[in-house]
């Protein structure tokens, strides 16, 4: 069999957070924002269409209800080879109630309402200083639930973008989740299931080897407290025996993102779906670069990463709904014909 026909058809998708600059040692800020990052927008668009990547920008609210930055987001937005999205801060995005606690930032654990009221705030400052309706979204700090994906429903959502694979904390988890794209269960949105309004589209996480479901409870297993005094999942890491990968430049060196995708595409995973946040392209201003050698290092570890997926693959750069139309229209038979066809 020849190479050409060896390798793998895969859908490339970068998706940014795009959000105020952040102090994580802080106090979850409420008003007065700072968006200075996103200035940097530009010249990292720039760079993604030189490499053929067509971002998803997730925007949240002080970005586009700022006249400066939502003005830069809009003239980006205008080009047609990028996609622009929602994401929701809860704790800056009006109405602005209740406690301000790491558990009420994560918007799965909001009373509903405030979610609707919230969502609503975000849709309408990006249609009135944005220009556009968006139709893609993710939560702030990862996580959904049924509750808020029906909230999504409702607010003429059809992608959600929420899901951080073989991550937990005490806030939410998304340990059982689906780690590829799939019609998310009404009942219990982890899982496939019936419905074919709203699709999920996790971001690319798992390990250096295939069936990472598989790894995942291998690593859940050497991360338990019994286990702490041997620190396994140290060990594990430093022999390249069991890594976790996420597929983002802020978490991950171009190596490891190496591994990761050999492991995803031998897995057959569809879509590498690789993350950031707007933040990072502002050195200093955030806990990922500190100076500008660090932001040229994440440029070219982003650089290294496509320049392998093209070596070892034939890729399509997507924005997230471009992806999952492919996926609809039966890219690679990677859905059914059956859930294709909707
Ligand atoms: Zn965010």
């Amino acid at each position: 069999m020849s190479r050409k026909w060896a390798r793998k058809k895969v859908l490339f998708v970068l998706s940014l957070d795009t959000e105020e600059e952040f102090d994580w040692n802080g106090d979850f800020p409420q008003d007065n924002c700072s968006v200075e990052n996103i200035d940097c927008l530009p010249v990292f668009q720039s760079f993604c269409e030189s490499l053929g990547i067509r971002p998803t920008y997730l925007v949240d609210y002080p970005v586009a209800a700022n006249a400066h930055s939502a003005a830069i987001v809009k003239a980006i937005a205008t080009s047609g080879s990028v996609e622009i999205g929602a994401h929701l801060h809860p704790w800056c995005t009006p109405p602005i109630v209740g406690p301000n606690t790491e558990r009420e930032s994560h918007v799965v654990n909001l009373p509903l309402d405030l979610v609707r009221q919230k969502l609503d705030a975000l849709t309408d400052v990006i249609k009135r200083n944005i220009g556009v309706i968006p139709t893609v979204f993710r939560t702030g700090r990862w996580g959904i639930n049924s509750d808020i994906l029906r909230i999504l429903m409702q607010a003429g959502f059809a992608v959600d973008s929420s899901i951080y694979p073989y991550y937990a904390n005490e806030y939410f988890s998304c340990m059982e989740s689906c780690d590829r794209p799939y019609w998310p269960s009404l009942e219990n949105p982890d899982v496939p299931g019936e419905q074919r309004e709203i699709f999920e589209l996790p971001v690319t996480a798992g390990f250096n080897h295939p069936d990472f479901p598989f790894w995942g409870r291998i690593h859940r297993g050497l991360s338990s407290p019994l286990l702490k005094p041997l620190r396994p999942v140290g060990l594990a890491w430093r022999t390249h025996a069991l890594r976790k990968i996420y597929l983002s430049p802020e978490l991950a060196t171009a190596d490891d993102m190496q591994s990761l995708l050999a492991a995803a595409m031998a897995a057959n995973q569809p879509v590498m779906h690789m993350f950031l946040h707007s933040s990072t392209l502002l050195p200093g201003r955030n806990e990922y670069t500190s100076d500008h050698s660090d932001r040229d290092d994440l440029y070219g570890s982003i650089r290294n990463v496509i320049a392998y997926l093209l070596d070892n693959a034939d890729v399509t750069f997507c924005t997230i709904s471009e992806a999952v139309a492919q996926l609809k229209s039966g890219f690679a038979g990677y859905l059914a014909p059956a859930q294709a066809a909707r």
